[in-house]
């Protein structure tokens, strides 16, 4: 897609959600306990959630650069959805680039609708971020496979049709399943937390879940693999999805700080509350700068795992610091919910931490990038 008509994608979304009211309309969401259901389906209807899916499947058959724009100018425009990282991104890919065709056509026009909704669940609670120690088992009967075990923080149970689950298969190891939500076996609690945003986080449990064998994606054993070409795409949008909500936060902190006068002058005249504004401004654009890379590289069907991992440590750490400026600008209002900054905290300090920690990516930069021994 040509930059000009990127632009022009960036500000329609941004035009759709201002429709539904943006963060006025999110947190009368969050607070309803609703999903932003009718946002969502708008967003599919105008080609949105499937823009990096094939054409033949319903989607845009255009590429990550253009989903990672979508996410970063919903959460700009104040709804920052989870969702569009783990069902249209992780899971949408994952299908695209593992499944069959039968699943490809089966799943992907529905993501790209939105009207299929699909979560997806890798993490145990005594294996956390060591994949390798993923416990939840499959065991191949007849024509099905059996599936044992529990996952934690699933996001989105509670509007899923699928659930797409990494299970250790005997003898062969780690391998996907698209689970169906209204399965036998498998239920769901939720966990409260301080996340305000409308997905919910979930425990989750199988016992004795059958799953048809024409349901694991990709080979049996080969999980990691196909699991990572959509963890790849979920750390990317990570930094798009605090990209977009730290350069809401600057924005709302410089309007305020040309308004707001306790002396003489605005506040934004003060350098204590113009320059940590003016260092996240610059944080961000240099995050959006990696990002850009990492979704090009992918686009071009390169092996992006450095580049996804920075682009998220950067993107979260430049939203956080964003909305730390932004909060501290706004003093006092900016704890309130009336002035729309505080609430995203907890999203994006969350953000910084999972979908893989920011110590982790550190890990990772020092071994493969700079060569180090590992330490675990
Ligand atoms: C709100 C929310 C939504 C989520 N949604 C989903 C979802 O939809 N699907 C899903 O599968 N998961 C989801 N997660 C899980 C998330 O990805 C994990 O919480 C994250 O990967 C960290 O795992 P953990 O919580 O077990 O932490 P742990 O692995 O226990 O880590 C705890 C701390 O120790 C550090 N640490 C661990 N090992 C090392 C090491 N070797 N070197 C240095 N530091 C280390 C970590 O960096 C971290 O700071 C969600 C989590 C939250 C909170």
């Amino acid at each position: 897609m040509l930059q000009s008509e990127l632009i022009a994608v960036r500000s329609a979304v941004r035009q759709l959600v201002e429709s539904f009211g943006a963060a006025e309309y999110y947190q009368d969401q969050v607070d309803q306990g609703d999903h932003c259901d009718q946002l969502w389906n708008a967003m599919g209807d105008n080609g949105y959630l499937g823009v990096h899916l094939p054409v033949e499947y319903g989607g845009g058959g255009l590429g990550l650069t253009e989903l990672a724009a979508v996410v970063e100018e919903t959460a700009f425009a104040g709804c920052p959805l989870l969702a569009l990282l783990f069902s249209a991104g992780v899971t949408g890919t994952v299908l695209e680039r593992s499944g069959s065709q039968e699943q490809r056509e089966r799943w992907l026009p529905g993501l790209a609708t939105g009207r299929t909704r699909l979560s997806f669940a890798i993490t145990e609670p005594e294996a956390g971020s060591n994949a390798h120690r993923i416990a939840t088992t499959a065991v191949r009967i007849g024509d099905r496979y059996v599936l044992n075990g529990q996952k934690v923080f699933i996001t989105g149970m509670e509007s899923a049709d699928w659930v797409m689950v990494v299970a250790a298969l005997a003898d062969s190891g780690l391998s996907v399943f698209l689970v169906d939500t209204s399965a036998p076996g498998l239920t769901w609690t939720p966990i409260r937390t301080v996340m305000n945003q409308p997905d919910r986080s979930h425990q989750v449990f199988f016992d004795d879940v059958e799953v048809p064998a024409d349901h694991l994606v990709g080979s049996e054993g080969g999980g990691l693999k196909v699991a990572f070409t959509g963890l790849n795409t979920e750390r990317i949008l990570t930094s798009s999805i605090c990209t977009g909500v730290g350069r809401y936060a600057v924005q709302h902190a410089v309007d305020y700080a040309k308004q707001r006068k306790v002396w003489d002058q605005p506040i934004g005249a003060h350098q204590a509350v113009a320059h940590p504004l003016a260092a996240a401004h610059m944080r961000i654009e240099a995050a959006r700068a990696i990002t850009d890379r990492a979704c090009a590289g992918y686009d071009a069907g390169g092996e992006v795992g450095e580049l996804a991992n920075m682009a998220k440590y950067l993107g979260a750490a430049a939203g956080l610091e964003a909305l730390d400026a932004a909060v501290n600008t706004l003093g006092g209002n900016g704890v309130t919910y009336d002035y729309r900054l505080a609430p995203y905290y907890w999203l994006v300090r969350m953000l910084n931490m999972g979908p893989v920690s920011k110590e982790m990516i550190l890990n990772f930069v020092a071994e493969r990038s700079l060569g180090l021994p590992r330490s675990y």
